[in-house]
């Protein structure tokens, strides 16, 4: 594996959530790995090194030609922009990748940018962020999916799942077109329906209600309201960047949703029956006996 090969320098911009959550993790997975961190703030590149996310880090971009490879951890929206102002600074084979929620106006701008390009998701994370919100093992036992096009470089890809190999994660590839569909189903439109039930139950007008019912909330609300109670900065890019595929889907939900009502309502229990049954059997079949 890394470790009898020659070392590699990784750089890492953004040191968030997922770029510093990298980092923490890469160092610890292989000696022969260098992390080389950049961050628009001193104190970030402080905080980074003093924790242990970089070897070294620095806001000044020309760190990155060391680097044999590079992982944009930015928002969304500043992904290709970021690549863009990196671009003079890489060594000739560097191999970017980038960890985007969504894919496919990220790898058209960004492939376009830079040839050896290959967009990636890791799909983990938590509701903080910030460099304080990194920690070590975020991607154990985790999907990582890649999208790489019909023109990446095959070397591109090998040394992409070579370093995310080392995090222990499930690795997928497939179209960005694919990717973002999969995602506004799993992922995107489940924050926003998370978001619609938080609000719904802050609009409860009677507060005497409103009162027990936030005392009494417990896993199953829990549950339910964590993605929605999650970063809204990422959730609005999700829906800025993918937003066709999860207008699909929340419309899809509200059809479903709609049909649950109707049955209620014209109190067909064995309708509404056959729906929780149908649910909690494609659900067992996703999950397993995992809850
Ligand atoms: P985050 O904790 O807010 O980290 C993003 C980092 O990007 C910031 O800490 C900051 O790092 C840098 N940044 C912020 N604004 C910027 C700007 N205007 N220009 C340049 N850099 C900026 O967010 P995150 O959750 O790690 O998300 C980062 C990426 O991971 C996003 O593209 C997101 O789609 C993806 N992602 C997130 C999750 C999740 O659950 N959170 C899961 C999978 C993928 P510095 O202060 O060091 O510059």
């Amino acid at each position: 594996m890394i470790d009898n090969q020659q070392p590699i320098t990784v750089g890492i911009v953004g040191l968030g959530l997922i770029g510093g959550s990298l980092g923490l993790d890469l160092r610890s997975a292989s000696k022969n790995l260098t992390v080389i961190g950049v961050s628009r703030s001193e104190a970030t590149c402080k905080t980074a090194v003093e924790i242990g996310v970089a070897d070294r880090a620095s806001i000044d971009l020309t760190t990155l030609s060391a680097a044999d490879i590079v992982f944009l951890c930015t928002p969304i929206d500043r992904i290709a922009p970021t690549l863009e102002r990196i671009v003079p600074y890489l060594s000739p084979t560097a191999i970017v990748t980038d960890v985007a929620s969504v894919k496919v106006p990220i790898v058209r701008e960004c492939s376009q940018l830079w040839t050896n390009f290959v967009g990636g998701h890791p799909m983990a994370g938590t509701e903080r962020q910030g460099i304080a919100a990194a920690q070590k093992g975020l991607f154990a036992g985790s999907n990582y999916i890649l999208t790489p096009t019909e023109t990446t470089s095959k070397n591109a890809i090998n040394l992409v799942k070579l370093i995310i190999g080392l995090l222990n994660v499930r690795i997928y590839c497939c179209s960005p077109e694919i990717h973002d569909r999969a995602v506004a189903c799993i992922s995107h439109s489940p924050v926003m329906v998370s978001a619609a039930l938080i609000a719904a139950f802050r609009g409860e007008t009677d507060v005497s209600v409103l009162n027990l019912a936030k005392q009494i909330a417990s896993s199953g609300f829990r549950d339910t309201s964590r993605v929605g109670g999650g970063n809204p900065e990422l959730g609005l890019m999700m829906a800025r960047y993918n937003r066709d595929n999860l207008l699909r889907s929340l419309v899809q939900y509200r059809q479903h949703l709609d049909e649950i009502i109707d049955e209620i309502e014209a109190e067909k229990w064995d309708k509404l029956a056959l729906i929780l049954q149908q649910t909690q059997e494609f659900r067992n079949h996703i999950f397993g006996d995992k809850t």
